[in-house]
This record gives structure tokens, C-alpha cells and sequence, in this order.
């Protein structure tokens, strides 16, 4: 037994975790890799081989997304790059642009970071050991331990927003996240064992996603129920506790449209910043309440209407104006801004989703 103390914001919680019998932990942990050898999830990425890249690739894209929205990007990934050395040499646009409708780009820039250090420093191969993974750009404490669990066996403590739940119903962790992180740390690790150690984090997050779902988890189905301490109090959805999120703030902006038969006008954003170094629609600034902004040409511009956006830090309304230009007006335009460039209708998937949702406005 342990009593945790954690802070969140001014509060403090004072919250006593019951560790479990050794020989219990042992018993069950057998019967989840039973279960998960099988019922686990067939994945792209498990078949073949355990290659680090592929794992590495696999966890990066997941990070962010479902498995079904994952799955093709993984594919193509796959098939244009096949090795990390072929990542690394890779055009960074090209991988910006496959990368569209995942989210983050400074995730993908990592990618590519982290190719290209595994190639200089590492010699094309991934470093083995959890530690060394670490050190690696774009990796975290849950990649580092997730690639040197799956791709190389390490005993390593894999720790996402998955097995968070898991634990925290089976220890009926009471602490709100993030601040009972550390105790879930410390009760994950009860399970760690250097036998299957790449199938067990595989394992939990396959119950995760099949049995101990978010809402209406399957508890009659559950290989862990037997030290479930969530399902006897009748909640179990009540774990993970969080404390109530405040309000995202809200900005507002407008999107110009400028389009000449099957192309439109797009803008090379800056390296930094927001979604930097993407393409993106021309837009004003957004602003934190909504204002009439100058479009880049006078004219006659049609209204399309309005979408929203979730960033990481801010909600977007954002109004979609749209304006047919003519070839001396769009030559004079690209003449004014050099980071201005055509881009063909067909190619619009390679945009942003905030910018792709404003093209989904215009009528075909
Ligand atoms: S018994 Fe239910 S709540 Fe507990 S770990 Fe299993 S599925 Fe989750």
C-alpha cells in the first residue's frame, strides 16, 4: 500500500492505491496475452517483422488520430518511404503534404528530424535501448519506451492515455489527471515482466480499445476483472477523473478563395509559427473578436459561409469568401507576393485540414 500526493492547480490530493498480490498480477497478466493472442487487433504495422521504423512510424501517427484514420497514411508512408534512410532523404514538402489531415505538423518536422539523426548519428539504425530512443528528436518518454518495448523487447513501462484508463479502473485511482500521472506510472509497472514484453503493451491497448472503451466498457469480457477495483464501485466510465477543462478561447477570421478555373491561389506559410511551413489559404488575421478584414482584391466576392477549427489553444470560426479572378488580376497578385503560388483543385487534399475545410464550402 502507498499513499500519493499530488497538486493540481491549488488543489491537493491525498490518495491511498492499494498495490496488488504479486501472484495475482502473474495469474492475469498470463490470461490478457492469452486473450490477446486470441482476440488482439490484426494492424498494418504488426504484420511482418518487428521493425523499428515501422513501430516508430506506426506510434507517431497514432498519437494523434484513430486506427482506421492512421491506417492508409501508414500505408502510403510505407510505399514512398520504405526504410528510415529513404525518410531521410525525402523532400520535406513531399512529407508535409502526405502528412495533410493528420495533424501537427511539428510532428511531422520531427519525422523527418528523427530520420535524419537515426541516418548521421546512428547509422541508419535505430539505438536499442529505451534510454537512447529518448534522446532521439520528436521522441517522448511514451515513444522512447513504446519502440524499445515493441521493437526490441526492452521491459519498458509503456504509459498512454490507454492504459491510463485501464489502471486507473483497476487501482480505482481517484487523483484527476495529469496530476495522478506518477501514481499510474507506478502501477503500471507492477505489470511489467521481461517475458512478452513487446506483446504487452500491444495487449493493453488492444483491451483498451476493445473491451475497456472510454464509454460502455465490457467488463463481463474483461480478462482483468477479477482485480478490477472500478467495476465493483458500479462506474467504472468515472475513471479516468479529470478536472473540468476551461473553455478554449475563441478567434475569428476569413479565408479568401481566389480561383481561376480549376486552380486557386494558396500561400507559402512561414517556417515558424502556426501550421509553418505549409501551404495554406490566403486569411486575415485572426483576431480575438470578428471584424470586417480587407480582402487581398477589390471586387466582387461571394460569401460561402462559416466552419469551425479546434487548434491545440484556440477555437476558430473562420467565414470563407470566395472571388473568380482573371489572369491579369492573379499575374499582378503573384507578382506582389512571392510566396504566393497556384495550386490545381485536385491537389487540395495536400493543404491543411483548417484550409480544406474551406474549400468543402464551395459548390462544385
Ligand atoms: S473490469 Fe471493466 S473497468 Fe475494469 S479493467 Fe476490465 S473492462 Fe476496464
Amino acid at each position: 500500500m502507498r499513499t500519493e500526493s499530488s497538486k493540481e492547480g491549488s488543489e491537493r490530493f491525498i490518495v491511498t492505491i492499494i498495490r496488488k498480490d504479486a501472484a495475482l498480477v502473474a495469474r492475469l497478466r498470463k490470461g490478457l496475452l492469452d486473450w490477446y493472442d486470441g482476440q488482439g487487433r490484426d494492424l498494418a504495422w504488426r504484420r511482418g517483422e518487428r521493425d523499428p521504423y515501422r513501430v516508430w512510424l506506426s506510434e507517431v501517427m497514432l498519437q494523434q488520430t484513430t486506427v482506421p484514420h492512421a491506417t492508409p497514411y501508414y500505408e502510403k508512408f510505407l510505399s514512398l518511404w520504405p526504410t528510415v534512410r529513404d525518410l531521410a532523404a525525402a523532400d520535406d514538402a513531399r512529407v508535409m503534404a502526405e502528412w495533410a489531415g493528420l495533424g501537427y505538423y511539428a510532428r511531422a518536422r520531427r519525422l523527418l528530424e528523427c530520420a535524419r539523426a537515426v541516418v548521421r548519428e546512428h547509422g541508419g539504425e535505430f539505438p536499442r535501448s529505451e534510454a537512447e530512443l529518448l534522446a532521439l528528436p520528436g521522441f517522448g518518454p511514451y515513444t522512447a519506451a513504446a519502440v524499445a518495448a515493441i521493437a526490441f523487447g526492452e521491459a519498458a513501462n509503456v504509459v498512454d492515455g490507454n492504459v491510463e484508463r485501464v489502471m486507473t479502473r483497476l487501482y480505482a485511482i481517484e487523483t484527476p489527471l495529469p496530476a495522478g500521472r506518477a501514481a499510474v506510472r507506478d502501477v503500471a509497472a507492477q505489470w511489467i515482466a521481461a517475458e512478452r514484453s513487446g506483446d504487452w503493451p500491444q495487449a493493453l491497448m488492444d483491451l483498451a480499445s476493445l473491451i475497456c472503451r472510454p464509454r460502455a466498457p465490457q467488463c463481463l469480457l474483461c480478462p482483468l476483472a477479477e482485480a478490477c477495483e472500478a467495476r465493483p464501485l458500479g462506474d467504472p466510465e468515472r475513471f479516468p477523473v479529470k478536472l473540468a477543462k476551461p473553455p478554449k478561447p475563441r478567434r475569428f477570421g476569413t479565408a479568401y478563395i481566389l480561383r481561376l478555373g480549376e486552380a486557386i491561389i494558396v500561400e507559402q506559410r512561414p517556417d515558424k509559427g502556426l501550421l509553418g511551413g505549409m501551404l495554406g489559404l490566403p486569411h486575415s488575421e485572426w483576431r480575438e473578436k470578428p471584424d470586417e478584414a480587407r480582402p487581398p482584391l477589390d471586387g466582387d466576392w461571394r460569401d460561402l459561409g462559416a466552419y469551425q477549427h479546434v487548434f491545440t489553444h484556440f477555437a476558430l470560426t473562420q467565414n470563407v469568401r470566395l472571388r473568380d479572378v482573371t489572369q491579369a488580376e492573379a499575374d499582378e497578385l503573384l507578382r506582389a507576393r512571392n510566396d504566393w503560388r497556384w495550386l490545381p483543385l485536385t491537389e487540395a487534399r495536400s493543404l491543411p485540414t483548417v484550409f480544406a475545410k474551406a474549400l468543402t464550402l464551395m459548390k462544385p
